[in-house]
C-alpha cells in the first residue's frame, strides 16, 4: 500500500507538472498573439423577438492559435484576465466590434454592437477614453455600443464608475448572464442599466415552473427599471415562443445564427440586386 502511495504521488507530480508547464505556454503563446491579427472577432445576431429582425450583434472573441485551431474564449479569457493580458486583448474587440458596427451604419443598417468588457478592462484607467476615441474614430453612434458586464462589476466601485461616466455619453449597458452570480436589488436600482441578458441556463428549463417563474420576474423586473431583455442560448422555437409570450424582447441564439465572422445574411439592407 505505501509503494502504491508513492506511484500515485509521482503519478499526480508528472499530471500536475504537464498541467502547470501547459499554462506557462498558452501564456506565453497569448503574449506573442498579442500584436499580430491572431485573434478575430465573431458576430452572433440579436433579433427582436416580436418581428424576429436583426437589430444588433455579440461580438465574440476567437483566438487563431497556431497549432490548436480556433480557440473558444473559455480557454483564453481567464487566463488573459489573470495575467492582465485582457486589457489590450479587450482594446484589440472593442476596436474591431466598433469598426464594423461603423461599416454597417455607413451602409445604410445601423445595427447595434454588443461587447463584453470584464471588471479588470474598466478598472484600467484608459478605458473610458478608449471607448470616447473609437467612437470619434469611427463615428459610430453612440448608442449602437453596448457594454456587457457581469454582476461581478458591482463589488468595483472605481469600475462601477467608470462605466456610469460612459453611459453618460450615450453607450448603453448591458447586465450579462443575469441572475447567475449576486443580484441585488439594491445593486439595480443604485446604478442605471439599459439590458438584461437572461442567461443560457435559464432559456434552457423554462418548462421548469420555477425557472419559468424566475424568467418572468427578471422580465418584470427590467421593465420597472426600463430596461429591455435579451435572452441568450435560443435553440428552440418553442423557447423563442416561450420568451414573446412573456414579454421578453430580444433573443440571441443558434435558432437565429451562430457566432461567425462573416454577416452577410443578417446585414444585408434588402435593397442588393
Ligand atoms: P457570453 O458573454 O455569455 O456569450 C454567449 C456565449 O453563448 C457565446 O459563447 C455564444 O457562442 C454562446 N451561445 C450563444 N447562443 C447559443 C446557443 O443557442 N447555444 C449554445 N450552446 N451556445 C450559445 P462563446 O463565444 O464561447 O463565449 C463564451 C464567453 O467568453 C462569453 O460568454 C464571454 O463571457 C466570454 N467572452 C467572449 N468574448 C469575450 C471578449 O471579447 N471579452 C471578454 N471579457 N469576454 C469574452
Ligand atoms: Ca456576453
Ligand atoms: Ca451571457
Ligand atoms: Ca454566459
Amino acid at each position: 500500500a505505501k509503494r502504491d502511495g508513492g506511484n500515485r504521488v509521482r503519478v499526480f507530480d508528472r499530471r500536475l507538472g504537464d498541467q502547470v508547464r501547459a499554462r506557462q505556454q498558452a501564456e506565453d503563446d497569448l503574449r506573442a498573439a498579442l500584436g499580430t491579427d491572431q485573434f478575430v472577432v465573431h458576430y452572433q445576431p440579436i433579433v427582436a423577438l416580436d418581428d424576429q429582425r436583426v437589430t444588433g450583434a455579440e461580438a465574440l472573441a476567437r483566438w487563431q492559435r497556431p497549432g490548436h485551431g480556433l480557440t473558444p474564449p473559455q480557454e483564453f479569457i481567464p487566463l488573459a484576465e489573470e495575467t492582465g493580458m485582457i486589457v489590450p486583448l479587450g482594446r484589440h474587440v472593442l476596436s474591431s466590434a466598433c469598426t464594423r458596427a461603423a461599416g454597417w451604419q455607413s451602409a445604410g443598417r445601423p445595427l447595434g454592437v454588443t461587447v463584453n468588457v470584464s471588471t479588470r478592462q474598466l478598472a484600467d484607467t484608459g478605458f473610458a477614453a478608449d471607448v470616447t476615441a473609437l467612437l470619434a474614430s469611427t463615428g459610430l453612434d453612440p448608442h449602437l455600443l453596448t457594454i456587457e458586464v457581469t454582476e461581478s462589476v458591482w463589488a468595483d466601485e472605481a469600475a462601477m464608475r467608470v462605466l456610469t461616466g460612459i453611459r453618460e455619453t450615450g453607450v448603453r449597458v448591458a447586465l450579462d448572464d443575469f441572475g447567475t452570480g449576486y443580484s441585488s436589488l439594491s445593486y439595480l436600482q443604485r446604478y442605471p442599466f439599459d439590458v438584461i441578458k437572461i442567461d443560457k441556463s435559464f432559456t434552457w428549463s423554462l418548462e421548469d415552473p420555477r425557472t419559468g417563474g424566475v424568467v418572468r420576474c427578471i422580465i418584470d423586473l427590467a421593465g420597472a427599471f426600463g430596461a429591455t431583455t435579451v435572452a441568450e442560448g435560443v435553440e428552440t422555437v418553442e423557447q423563442a415562443d416561450w420568451l414573446r409570450a412573456a414579454g421578453c424582447g430580444y433573443a440571441q441564439g443558434f435558432l437565429y445564427g451562430r457566432p461567425s465572422a462573416v454577416q452577410d445574411e443578417w446585414t444585408a439592407t434588402g435593397t442588393r440586386p
